[in-house]
């Protein structure tokens, strides 16, 4: 009597066969097996999730497949090289799956590496077999020699203790250059030394941060346990490469596998028998959201992960995200993480404080100053002195639009609601949206006049600026000042942006214009002035974070000034703005974070916005506006009667900020609740709604629709 098993496979998004599939095989297979199983014509990956009792639903579901008899078809193999997945790991991807409304095969699947999915029983069996040879060469050898441990600040010495203690989760509020990454180490080194097999998962938000932090801790934990300790996990690695770190990671230490994962977001879903710790460095930062497929919050989900395996959470941020503050308010208060206080900059005694904040009032300058002279002296008085200067500007290209001043023609993009940018440097109009790119036109299109001019700037255009202004200033050496910028134009080749910071690094460049890009984690020793030159942007947008996202990058890019001790002494933060007594920049000038925090929540807390409320939205894309918009419309219209509906509001359906994208025409619905329980279960009952809606044949036309819970975008 062969074995019903329910099975989690890959199928597209949205589809019926959402859920498990059920498969029979001779013997009974062990929960978190993998298996590859026949699918329609293909074969399959297939992670097993339990036997099956009394599938009646799943066998309706097994039948509706295109193709497939109605019989229940065999497992073809079991991946028995590689150790079943555990418990814990299903109830995190069932959970991921529930909460953000996708269906467990796809969320399961997509959690593995994908060569996984390729690879036949055979193959992976050498894989292992290689994989096995090569680690048992590079074991350390001769006696364990740790490397020389820096004397922790009373500061780091006291989050350390807490993180001991305590059971967490902690939000570790540490300002930028205090020693977070230090505290991070050491929490790993304590814990390996309770727990020789046990595992640390350390995030980090971006690609480029990895190479780093991989550095600090290969240096300091291969020597301890072998250079395989540690692993990388970020979707710039080659497949081979995932599924070697992944394969090591869910091995874990008992049997020579990682100890250390570090990555991107995509690492929460790391299978790591042995978690212990999970560390969640700029927590604040919007790459832990993922953008399509299953949208999580790789953020969130360590937290939950840690809970569920016992493993404890730091959160580590100068600038948190106000959920995480207001999460870790006093207990007293409701709050359910502790915060851990780190406000001293390492050195600090030695000078290395935070950089002083200058602002610049641009309604005092003349019309149109791009640069403020004072600004200008003041760059030109650091070159001068052989220190580095950064000018950071959030928008790439020369300029964000051209313009024909004789009859009004923009660069518009004809797939898009939004301007083509104009890149001088190749002479080329393109959309960031849609990827259409075209020469530039000699005159406008449509009225001829020769004279059309880029309106506003792009970092390419402060970069030619600069240049030019600074042609007649010297370096101490005589030479003439280097102007490089950093963006994603200029990283676009694979190496380009670590070879581009090693020169930043090294001193060849006394001047750096970039985006966000450079704001962000890099340890940049020699900086010690940097200016935005036109933050305000973001004080008047319609994305009620955008302020707390302004803020944040304006932090770390203060944090990017004065690192090394000996030049911080003076080390200056300069922001060109309109509004100088605008509160978030006076809270900016203090480096009071707490101070902004406060006012934005109470504003948050008026507004009846998050964390005040929980929000999730509906997305739905079609040719036409009124399309997306209808589907909106008749499944929010057919919501009435759904449990937990009136504990919800849901209101009506938008067009999207933009609206259109190649030539697809988006629209959103925002459902909003003060209870997160209460929106969760009216999702869940919602979501078969959507379903039937999508499947009726007035809504054919739709294109795709998708839920976004918990949005960091509205
Ligand atoms: P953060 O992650 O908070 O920005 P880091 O941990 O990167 O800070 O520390 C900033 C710099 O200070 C690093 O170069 C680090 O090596 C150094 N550092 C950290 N802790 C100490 C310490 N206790 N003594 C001396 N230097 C330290
Ligand atoms: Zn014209
Ligand atoms: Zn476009």
């Amino acid at each position: 009597m062969p074995t019903l098993h329910c099975i989690a496979v890959q199928t597209p998004a949205h589809s019926r066969l959402g859920s498990l599939l059920t498969y029979k095989s001779e013997s009974a297979l062990t929960p978190g097996s993998l298996v590859r199983v026949p699918l329609g014509k293909r074969e399959t990956l297939g992670v097993v999730w339990g036997e099956e009792q009394q599938g009646v639903a799943q066998e309706a579901e097994q039948k509706a497949l295109p193709g497939n008899p109605a019989a229940i078809r065999e497992v073809a193999s079991v991946l028995s090289a590689v150790a079943p997945l555990s418990d814990a790991w299903r109830q995190l991807m069932a959970f991921t799956a529930s909460y953000y409304q996708r269906s467990l095969g796809e969320v399961a699947l997509a959690a593995l590496p994908p060569q996984l999915r390729e690879l036949s029983v055979e193959q992976l069996a050498r894989r292992l077999k290689r994989r096995a040879a090569l680690s048992s060469d590079v074991a350390p050898s001769g006696p364990i020699i740790a490397t020389e441990s820096i004397a922790l600040s009373a500061e780091q010495m006291g989050a350390l203790a807490d993180i001991e203690a305590q059971d967490g989760p902690f939000l570790l509020f540490g300002a930028t250059g205090s020693g977070k990454t230090e505290v991070f180490l050491h929490a790993v080194q304590a814990l390996f030394e309770r727990d020789p097999h046990a595992q640390a998962l350390v995030m980090v938000p971006e690609i480029n941060l990895t190479p780093q932090l991989e550095a600090r801790f290969t240096e300091r934990f291969a020597p301890l346990y072998g250079a395989d300790a540690v692993v990388a996990l970020h979707s710039g690695m080659t497949n081979p490469q995932r599924l070697t770190s992944w394969l090591s990671a869910h091995q874990g230490p008992a049997l020579g596998g990682a100890r250390i994962v570090l990555g991107t977001r995509m690492a929460v879903f790391a299978s790591m028998p042995r978690l212990r710790l999970i560390v969640v460095d700029e927590e604040h930062d919007p790459s832990y959201k993922s953008g399509d497929g299953a949208r999580y919050s790789a953020r969130d989900l360590a937290v939950y992960r840690g809970r569920l395996e016992g493993a404890k959470v730091i959160l580590g941020s100068a600038t948190p995200s106000l959920e995480s503050w207001h999460h870790s308010r006093p207990a007293a208060l409701g709050g359910r993480y502790v915060r851990l206080n780190m406000p001293s900059r390492i050195g600090a005694q030695a000078g290395g404080g935070l950089p002083a904040v200058r602002l610049v009032n641009m309604a005092l300058q003349p019309p149109r100053t791009v640069f403020s002279a004072p600004l200008l002296d003041a760059i030109t008085q650091r070159i001068a002195r052989g220190e580095q200067a950064m000018v950071f500007l959030n928008r790439r290209g020369y300029a964000p639009v051209l313009h024909c001043t004789a009859c009004g023609w923009k660069s518009e993009c004809p797939h898009c609601s939004a301007h083509r940018v104009f890149h001088k440097i190749d002479r080329t109009l393109r959309c960031h949206h849609c990827g259409l790119t075209e020469r530039v036109p000699r005159a406008c299109p449509d009225c001829g006049n020769v004279d059309i001019t880029p309106v506003g700037r792009g970092t390419e255009q402060i970069e030619e600026q600069l240049t030019a202004l600074f042609a007649e200033v010297q370096r101490p050496d005589g030479g003439p000042v280097r102007v490089a910028r950093i963006d994603a134009d200029s990283t676009r080749l694979k190496g380009e942006l670590g070879r581009q910071l090693a020169e930043v690094h090294a001193g060849e460049v006394d001047l750096l214009v970039g985006t966000q890009m450079i704001a962000k984690g890099h340890d940049f020793r020699r900086i010690t002035l940097v200016a935005a030159i036109n933050p305000d942007g973001a004080l008047f947008s319609s994305d009620f974070r955008a302020p707390e996202r302004l803020f944040s990058l304006l932090m770390q890019a203060a944090g990017r000034a004065g690192r090394a001790a000996s030049h911080s002494a003076s080390s200056e933060m300069w922001i060109q703005t309109g509004f100088p007594t605008h509160a978030m920049f006076q809270a900016l000038k203090k480096h009071d974070y707490p101070a902004f925090a406060t006012q934005e929540l109470e504003e948050r807390e008026r507004a009846g916005m998050p964390p005040y409320s929980y929000q999730a939205l509906v997305r739905a894309e079609a040719r036409s506006q009124e399309v997306a918009q209808s589907f909106l419309t008749t499944a929010s219209a057919a919501a009435q009667a759904l449990e937990g509906a009136a504990q919800v509001v849901r209101y009506p359906a938008v067009p999207m900020t933009i609206q259109r994208i190649a030539n697809i025409e988006r629209a959103q619905m925002l459902i909003e609740s003060t209870s997160r329980v209460a929106l969760q279960r009216f999702m869940n009952a919602w979501h078969g709604v959507l379903h039937a809606t999508r499947n009726q044949p007035e809504h054919k036309a739709l294109v795709r629709w998708a839920v976004d819970v918990d949005p960091l975008a509205i």
